[in-house]
Protein backbone atom coordinates (compact mmCIF):
# COMPACT_ATOMS: atom_id res chain seq x y z
CA UNK A 1 0.00 0.00 0.00
CA UNK A 2 1.31 3.62 -0.94
CA UNK A 3 0.80 6.01 1.30
CA UNK A 4 2.28 10.19 0.88
CA UNK A 5 2.65 11.30 4.96
CA UNK A 6 2.93 15.20 2.99
CA UNK A 7 -0.28 14.82 1.98
CA UNK A 8 -2.70 14.19 4.78
CA UNK A 9 -0.18 13.29 7.60
CA UNK A 10 0.63 16.57 7.06
CA UNK A 11 4.77 15.75 6.89
CA UNK A 12 6.97 18.70 4.75
CA UNK A 13 7.67 17.59 1.29
CA UNK A 14 8.72 15.25 0.57
CA UNK A 15 7.77 12.18 2.31
CA UNK A 16 6.31 8.56 0.38
CA UNK A 17 5.87 5.34 1.98
CA UNK A 18 5.24 1.76 0.89
CA UNK A 19 3.77 -0.59 3.68
CA UNK A 20 4.40 -3.81 2.89
CA UNK A 21 2.75 -6.91 5.12
CA UNK A 22 5.90 -8.90 5.45
CA UNK A 23 9.25 -7.35 5.32
CA UNK A 24 11.32 -9.90 4.17
CA UNK A 25 10.10 -9.67 0.67
CA UNK A 26 11.48 -6.34 0.55
CA UNK A 27 14.79 -8.18 1.44
CA UNK A 28 14.45 -10.16 -1.07
CA UNK A 29 14.16 -7.95 -3.75
CA UNK A 30 16.60 -5.29 -2.48
CA UNK A 31 19.35 -6.74 -0.01
CA UNK A 32 22.58 -6.45 -2.33
CA UNK A 33 26.09 -6.60 -0.18
CA UNK A 34 29.04 -6.00 -2.52
CA UNK A 35 32.60 -7.78 -0.60
CA UNK A 36 33.07 -4.11 1.25
CA UNK A 37 29.99 -3.90 3.17
CA UNK A 38 30.16 -5.06 6.83
CA UNK A 39 27.69 -3.46 8.84
CA UNK A 40 26.76 -6.21 11.25
CA UNK A 41 23.52 -8.44 10.90
CA UNK A 42 21.76 -7.12 14.01
CA UNK A 43 20.92 -3.79 13.06
CA UNK A 44 17.87 -3.02 10.55
CA UNK A 45 20.14 -1.66 7.59
CA UNK A 46 17.65 0.07 5.29
CA UNK A 47 19.45 -0.03 2.23
CA UNK A 48 18.25 -3.72 2.32
CA UNK A 49 14.79 -2.71 1.88
CA UNK A 50 15.12 -0.77 -0.60
CA UNK A 51 16.23 0.58 -3.85
CA UNK A 52 17.84 3.63 -2.25
CA UNK A 53 21.44 3.28 -0.11
CA UNK A 54 22.79 6.55 1.53
CA UNK A 55 19.56 8.72 2.25
CA UNK A 56 18.45 11.33 4.68
CA UNK A 57 16.41 10.50 7.91
CA UNK A 58 12.97 11.40 6.09
CA UNK A 59 11.33 9.07 8.72
CA UNK A 60 12.41 11.05 11.22
CA UNK A 61 9.60 14.39 10.53
CA UNK A 62 6.86 11.47 9.67
CA UNK A 63 7.71 10.03 13.46
CA UNK A 64 7.76 13.60 15.06
CA UNK A 65 4.57 14.62 14.46
CA UNK A 66 2.72 11.59 14.99
CA UNK A 67 4.05 11.86 18.33
CA UNK A 68 3.05 14.93 18.70
CA UNK A 69 -0.37 15.33 17.14
CA UNK A 70 -0.80 11.60 17.97
CA UNK A 71 -3.78 8.84 16.78
CA UNK A 72 -6.81 12.22 18.13
CA UNK A 73 -4.68 14.46 16.74
CA UNK A 74 -5.07 13.79 13.61
CA UNK A 75 -8.39 12.72 13.54
CA UNK A 76 -9.37 16.01 14.71
CA UNK A 77 -6.71 17.84 11.82
CA UNK A 78 -8.32 15.42 9.45
CA UNK A 79 -12.34 16.20 10.65
CA UNK A 80 -11.41 19.54 10.21
CA UNK A 81 -10.10 19.53 6.27
CA UNK A 82 -13.33 17.60 5.84
CA UNK A 83 -15.84 20.34 7.14
CA UNK A 84 -14.21 22.97 5.64
CA UNK A 85 -14.50 21.42 2.43
CA UNK A 86 -18.03 20.58 3.45
CA UNK A 87 -19.07 24.48 4.32
CA UNK A 88 -17.51 25.77 0.89
CA UNK A 89 -19.37 23.23 -1.17
CA UNK A 90 -22.56 24.54 0.77
CA UNK A 91 -21.17 28.04 0.50
CA UNK A 92 -21.16 27.78 -3.49
CA UNK A 93 -25.34 27.66 -3.48
CA UNK A 94 -24.79 32.00 -2.57
CA UNK A 95 -23.24 32.61 -5.04
CA UNK A 96 -25.23 32.61 -8.89
CA UNK A 97 -22.34 33.35 -10.79
CA UNK A 98 -20.51 30.15 -9.38
CA UNK A 99 -21.84 26.13 -9.99
CA UNK A 100 -21.32 23.31 -7.54
CA UNK A 101 -19.72 20.35 -8.89
CA UNK A 102 -18.99 17.96 -6.00
CA UNK A 103 -17.54 16.99 -2.44
CA UNK A 104 -16.16 14.45 -1.24
CA UNK A 105 -13.59 14.17 1.49
CA UNK A 106 -11.56 17.21 1.44
CA UNK A 107 -11.88 17.87 -1.97
CA UNK A 108 -15.12 20.70 -3.71
CA UNK A 109 -15.61 20.95 -7.22
CA UNK A 110 -16.95 24.29 -8.86
CA UNK A 111 -16.98 26.73 -11.55
CA UNK A 112 -17.45 29.88 -12.40
CA UNK A 113 -20.84 30.69 -14.51
CA UNK A 114 -20.84 33.92 -16.31
CA UNK A 115 -24.72 35.33 -14.90
CA UNK A 116 -25.48 36.27 -18.49
CA UNK A 117 -24.36 33.68 -20.60
CA UNK A 118 -26.63 32.36 -22.61
CA UNK A 119 -26.97 28.52 -22.19
CA UNK A 120 -28.73 27.39 -25.23
CA UNK A 121 -25.40 28.74 -27.22
CA UNK A 122 -23.76 26.28 -28.84
CA UNK A 123 -20.28 27.35 -27.66
CA UNK A 124 -21.14 28.06 -24.13
CA UNK A 125 -18.99 24.42 -23.39
CA UNK A 126 -15.83 25.00 -24.92
CA UNK A 127 -16.29 28.92 -23.69
CA UNK A 128 -16.65 27.77 -19.95
CA UNK A 129 -14.01 25.16 -20.20
CA UNK A 130 -11.70 27.99 -21.73
CA UNK A 131 -12.65 30.76 -19.19
CA UNK A 132 -12.43 28.22 -15.94
CA UNK A 133 -9.08 27.23 -17.15
CA UNK A 134 -7.62 30.66 -17.66
CA UNK A 135 -9.61 31.76 -14.42
CA UNK A 136 -7.19 29.18 -12.54
CA UNK A 137 -4.35 30.41 -14.01
CA UNK A 138 -4.94 33.52 -12.82
CA UNK A 139 -5.90 32.72 -9.67
CA UNK A 140 -2.83 30.50 -9.07
CA UNK A 141 -0.77 33.54 -10.35
CA UNK A 142 -2.21 36.29 -8.21
CA UNK A 143 -0.85 34.31 -4.79
CA UNK A 144 -4.05 34.94 -3.00
CA UNK A 145 -5.08 31.28 -3.63
CA UNK A 146 -4.37 27.90 -4.85
CA UNK A 147 -6.65 25.44 -6.49
CA UNK A 148 -5.99 23.18 -9.00
CA UNK A 149 -8.58 21.64 -11.48
CA UNK A 150 -11.05 18.80 -12.08
CA UNK A 151 -12.65 17.12 -15.53
CA UNK A 152 -16.22 16.64 -14.33
CA UNK A 153 -18.43 14.45 -17.02
CA UNK A 154 -16.26 16.55 -19.56
CA UNK A 155 -16.46 20.01 -17.81
CA UNK A 156 -13.32 21.98 -16.65
CA UNK A 157 -14.11 22.53 -12.85
CA UNK A 158 -11.62 24.36 -9.93
CA UNK A 159 -10.78 21.34 -7.28
CA UNK A 160 -10.35 23.08 -3.69
CA UNK A 161 -8.21 20.36 -1.66
CA UNK A 162 -7.93 22.02 2.07
CA UNK A 163 -4.61 19.52 3.19
CA UNK A 164 -3.46 22.00 5.58
CA UNK A 165 -4.15 22.14 9.31
CA UNK A 166 -3.68 25.93 9.04
CA UNK A 167 -6.54 26.25 6.70
CA UNK A 168 -9.26 28.71 8.85
CA UNK A 169 -12.75 29.49 8.26
CA UNK A 170 -11.55 32.62 7.13
CA UNK A 171 -9.54 31.36 4.23
CA UNK A 172 -12.41 29.34 2.78
CA UNK A 173 -14.65 31.88 3.16
CA UNK A 174 -12.46 34.69 1.29
CA UNK A 175 -11.95 31.98 -1.62
CA UNK A 176 -15.30 32.18 -3.26
CA UNK A 177 -15.31 36.19 -3.74
CA UNK A 178 -12.02 36.25 -4.71
CA UNK A 179 -13.17 33.57 -7.43
CA UNK A 180 -16.13 35.47 -9.15
CA UNK A 181 -14.20 38.80 -8.78
CA UNK A 182 -10.96 37.39 -11.06
CA UNK A 183 -13.90 35.44 -13.03
CA UNK A 184 -15.47 38.77 -14.13
CA UNK A 185 -13.13 40.24 -15.06
CA UNK A 186 -11.64 37.65 -16.82
CA UNK A 187 -15.06 37.08 -18.66
CA UNK A 188 -15.31 40.70 -19.45
CA UNK A 189 -11.99 41.03 -21.82
CA UNK A 190 -12.15 37.00 -22.83
CA UNK A 191 -15.80 36.65 -23.99
CA UNK A 192 -15.40 39.77 -26.41
CA UNK A 193 -12.42 38.36 -27.81
CA UNK A 194 -13.43 34.79 -28.15
CA UNK A 195 -16.62 36.18 -30.02
CA UNK A 196 -14.46 38.23 -32.76
CA UNK A 197 -12.36 35.20 -33.42
CA UNK A 198 -15.18 32.70 -34.22
CA UNK A 199 -17.01 35.76 -35.95
CA UNK A 200 -13.93 35.94 -38.33
CA UNK A 201 -13.88 32.24 -38.40
CA UNK A 202 -17.45 32.16 -39.65
CA UNK A 203 -16.17 34.74 -42.49
C1 LIG B 1 -0.21 13.78 -4.50
C2 LIG B 1 -0.79 13.52 -5.81
C3 LIG B 1 0.04 13.30 -6.88
C4 LIG B 1 1.56 13.33 -6.73
O1 LIG B 1 2.02 12.23 -5.98
P1 LIG B 1 3.38 12.35 -5.11
O2 LIG B 1 3.54 11.02 -4.46
O3 LIG B 1 3.18 13.47 -4.12
O4 LIG B 1 4.47 12.67 -6.08
C5 LIG B 1 -0.54 13.04 -8.10
N1 LIG B 1 -1.88 13.01 -8.25
C6 LIG B 1 -2.73 13.22 -7.22
C7 LIG B 1 -4.21 13.17 -7.43
C8 LIG B 1 -2.21 13.49 -5.97
O5 LIG B 1 -3.05 13.72 -4.95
Amino acid sequence: MAVDPHKWLFAPLEAGCALVRNREQLRNAFAYHPPYYHFGTEAINYFDLGPQNSRGFRALKVWLAIQQAGREGYVRMIADNVRLAGHLYERISRFPELEAFTHSLSITTFRFVPGDLDACDKGTDGYLDQLNCELLTRLQNSGEAYLSNAIIHGKFALRACIVNFRTTLADVESLLPLVVRVGKDLDSVLRPAVASLSCKAQE
